[in-house]
């Protein structure tokens, strides 16, 4: 457990949240992670005993069981802290952290919140399934990744729809969640997301 951290922004959803994540870290000086980009990083990591079932579960666009993700967020986050990095938000054994594509799941949010701490707010750039898959196609022109294609994106779109929407549900019930339409210009859609950020870190 980390002592006494604070946790800003969950972002989520495969709607642009990599670029809109790498704004906000210049807007407020986040420590950005990425639940994806660290499983990558594990997946390729010698040695790694969870290589090969980090590989199928991103190939068939499912849900990495909680404990590899949620140590991976942990270990990365005590890492920032350990920087001691200064500027607002960071204090000692206090930090700003955007968590983006997590809590994908219930079971990981709950051992997130149990372990790490407790989220602020959650950031939800949603669109339709359509723009969805006409950005990640796009992508796939040129990603390099194995799960930027139609058929690992359509398995995507039902965990999203079978795992995920219910973790959105339960942050909305608390009042936690920041929805923000996300088919507009990169440009727009970091507009509204600043917006909405400043006035949270204000309140
Ligand atoms: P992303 O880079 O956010 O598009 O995520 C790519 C893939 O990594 C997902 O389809 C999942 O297989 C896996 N993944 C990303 N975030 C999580 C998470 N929070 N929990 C479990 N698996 C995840």
């Amino acid at each position: 457990m980390l002592q006494s951290p604070l946790f800003d922004i969950l972002a989520q959803s495969d709607v642009g949240k990599g670029t809109q994540c790498a704004r906000l870290v210049k807007d407020f000086g986040f420590c950005h992670l990425s639940a994806g980009d660290l499983l990558r990083a594990e997946q390729h990591r010698e040695g790694s005993e969870y290589g090969e079932l980090i590989q199928t579960c991103i190939k068939e666009g499912t849900i990495v069981p909680m404990e590899v993700t949620v140590k991976l967020l942990e270990n990365a986050m005590a890492a920032a802290l350990a920087e001691n990095r200064s500027g607002e938000g960071w204090t000692a054994g206090r930090g700003r952290f955007l968590i983006d594509g997590f809590p994908r799941k219930m079971d990981q949010a709950e051992k997130f919140e149990h372990d790490v701490g407790q989220a602020s707010a959650v950031l939800f750039y949603s669109t339709t399934q359509e723009v969805m898959l006409e950005r990640l196609l796009e992508r796939g022109k040129t990603s390099g990744r194995e799960d930027d294609n139609a058929e690992s994106i359509k398995k995507r779109f039902n965990t999203y729809k079978e795992q995920t929407m219910p973790v959105i549900e339960h942050y909305e019930s608390l009042g936690k969640v920041i929805e923000i339409d996300s088919s507009a210009s990169i440009d727009e859609v970091h507009q509204r997301t600043k917006a909405a950020v400043a006035k949270l870190l204000s309140a």
